[in-house]
């Protein structure tokens, strides 16, 4: 039988990949036989004439079928990179994206601006996911406590893996319920944040099979207009936040508009601004609890 060495194997299976339309081929050919070679990826090209056992070659082969599914790289790895710690993922939940980190960033900016190191903060995430948000937030600020809020089982199932590897689970409480159902009344946060499902019903089957075949349908769909949950929640969130509270929400980018409308029309909140993410499309939208 051919040994194969890892440079033949990168080859061979970007060649493969980029065949079945795969725009990502060589690099995810790169990161599965890094992973399945239990190295970094810069590793291989350390070793890129090392043969590869038969072994390792079956563990890969079987990743390299996966992902010719178009199985996203980070469900086969069981991993995502978010703010600069690996976020356990699975099919039940969301992979954090890049775009996503502007709203940490955002979340940061205001807290830095409005509130002393020495108070206590009392932040709330709706639609927890993988916990990604959670945790970046933990990480950054020493003195919040931070409420996580997800309906899918599954997903908290998985944000409890993260949270609990990590260093920050005692100030990090997930709670499993429908957007606010499971507040009191009398709690109030002073900020409150979320990456709702945005996309418009219609557009879900025209998306990446990567994302449309793999996702939870339930982190992505919006509704019809793509706008149920701002049109929802955003009233309802006024009720749970302290007054010079901050909403800090991640939008489609087409939704600036619509979002600034119903903030408005809610007549809860001012200082509306949007933020622009690095592809300069509309990505967060901030406004403050009057
Ligand atoms: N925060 C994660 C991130 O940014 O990667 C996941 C965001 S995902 C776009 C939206 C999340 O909201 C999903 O995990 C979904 O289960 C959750 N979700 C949807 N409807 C909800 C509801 N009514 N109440 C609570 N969570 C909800
Ligand atoms: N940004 C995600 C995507 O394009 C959508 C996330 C969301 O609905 N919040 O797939």
């Amino acid at each position: 039988m051919k040994t194969w060495t890892i440079s033949e194997l990168i080859k061979k299976t970007g060649d493969y990949l980029h065949k079945k339309g795969i725009r990502t081929s060589r690099i995810d050919s790169e990161l599965l036989l890094a992973h399945c070679l239990n190295k970094d990826r810069i590793d291989l090209y350390m070793e890129f004439e090392s043969p590869v056992t038969p072994e390792e070659l079956s563990v890969y082969r079987d990743a390299v079928m996966r992902r010719a599914e178009r199985e996203p790289v980070a469900y086969i790895l069981g991993f995502k990179e978010f703010w600069s710690t690996r976020i356990i993922v699975t099919k039940g939940v969301l992979i954090p994206r890049p775009e996503t980190e502007l709203l940490i960033e955002e979340a940061i900016r205001i807290i830095r601006s409005e509130w002393s190191d020495d108070e206590q903060l009392s932040i709330l995430e709706i639609g927890t996911g993988s916990g990604a948000i959670p945790i970046a937030m933990a990480k950054e600020i020493d003195n919040a406590v931070i409420f996580s809020v997800d309906k899918s089982p599954d997903a908290l199932k998985v944000a409890r893996l993260n949270i609990n590897s990590d260093d920050f689970f005692s100030r990090i409480k997930l709670v499993c319920g429908d957007s606010l159902c499971a507040f009191k009344y009398q709690a109030r946060f002073d900020i409150i944040l979320s990456n709702p499902p945005y996309i418009r019903s219609d557009e879900i089957d025209g998306l990446e099979p990567e994302v449309k075949t793999f996702e939870p349908r339930e982190a992505l769909d919006g509704g019809r207009d793509g706008l149920d949950f701002y049109r929802k929640w955003i009233p309802e969130i006024a009720a749970f936040l302290k007054k010079n509270g901050w909403l800090i929400l991640e939008i489609g980018d087409s939704q600036a508009k619509a979002v600034t409308k119903i903030l408005i029309s809610s007549a809860c909140y001012n200082k509306i601004n949007v933020v622009k993410d690095y592809s300069k499309q509309d990505r967060i939208i901030v406004a403050q609890r009057k």
